[in-house]
């Protein structure tokens, strides 16, 4: 449960925490976001979504609104407030509040600043994994800028609301050539019969998520052989294991793909190895 919300400058009540009908992230989605695991009381990789934050406000010329310590302290106060030990962090920034045009409101109109945390259920989570998940593919009907964390999630949603349809947890999204580029809100991963680790490599095309990056980091500690290429539905559905990683899942076995069983149709060993070992490796900042 969210109790409290940071808004702009004040900690409200979850039930007094507005932004204004003009703002330019509820009128366009002119607006970027993080979500940060919260795991024992700290922020996993905290530095990584900063920044990436960073870079997603740099590439649409949002305004930060605030300096980097101001934000931890922020984001830090907001795990506190709501006495949050495991859950998620969300922050987000839009360009603010102007009337609605689509020009761009004038240079120094003050960004709006979120930041809300929840309590997570990690036994929930564990027992997912011990079960696997299951994956649809859907056509991937998304912009051109899917490296830039917006909250135009519209796609996103409806390949999430297929997925749950179809009784799976996540949807695979399919460019036009064929290849897998992520899911709705992860990334996607392969064990090939040989134990290489592909993952697609980074683009216009895919979130540069976070845990990606620091599973990567785990690979290079285990000696896993990391491969950074496209790959299809296809050769999902013949791979020796699959998984998916975000900030909510960190690693999540997938055991079928379009009601294809991948391996023996159990959690792969070497992605419940991966989500074991996971915290110990990535960044805790409490
Ligand atoms: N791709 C998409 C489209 C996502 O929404 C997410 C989750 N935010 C990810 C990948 C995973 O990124 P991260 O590991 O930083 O949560």
């Amino acid at each position: 449960m969210t109790r409290i919300v940071y808004v702009n400058g004040r900690y409200r009540q979850y039930r007094d925490a507005f932004v204004h009908a003009e703002d330019r992230g509820f009128q366009f989605g002119d607006a970027v976001y993080e979500v940060c695991e919260i795991y024992n009381g700290g922020l996993v990789d905290q530095a990584r979504h900063m920044e990436r934050l960073t870079r997603s406000l740099g590439e649409l010329g949002i305004r930060p609104p605030m300096g980097p310590a101001a934000l931890r302290q922020v984001m830090r106060e907001t795990v506190r407030r709501n006495r949050v030990v495991n859950g998620l962090l969300y922050l987000q920034v839009t360009r603010g509040v102007a009337p609605r045009d689509f020009a761009m409101p004038p240079h120094g109109t003050p960004s709006t600043l979120i930041c809300l945390a929840r309590r997570g259920d990690p036994a929930r989570f564990a027992d997912q994994a011990q079960h696997g998940i299951a994956v649809i593919t859907v056509p991937d009907i998304r912009w051109g800028r899917c490296d830039i964390k917006t909250t135009m999630l519209l796609p996103a949603v409806l390949a999430k609301d297929t997925a749950r349809k179809a009784g799976a947890k996540e949807a695979w999204l399919v460019d036009r050539d064929g290849f897998v580029t992520e899911g709705s809100a992860s990334n996607a991963w392969i064990v090939t019969a040989d134990g290489r680790l592909v993952t697609r490599g980074l683009g216009h095309q895919l979130l540069p998520g976070v845990t990606r990056r620091t599973v990567i980091d785990i690979l290079a500690h285990e000696g896993l052989v990391l491969e950074e290429r496209a790959f299809t539905p296809e050769e999902a559905k013949c791979a020796r294991e699959a998984f998916i990683t975000s900030a909510t899942n960190t690693v999540m076995p997938v055991i079928s793909i379009d009601g294809t069983a991948i391996g023996n149709g159990a959690p792969g060993s070497i992605a419940l190895h991966l989500r074991t070992i996971f915290h110990s490796i990535a960044s805790v900042t409490k």
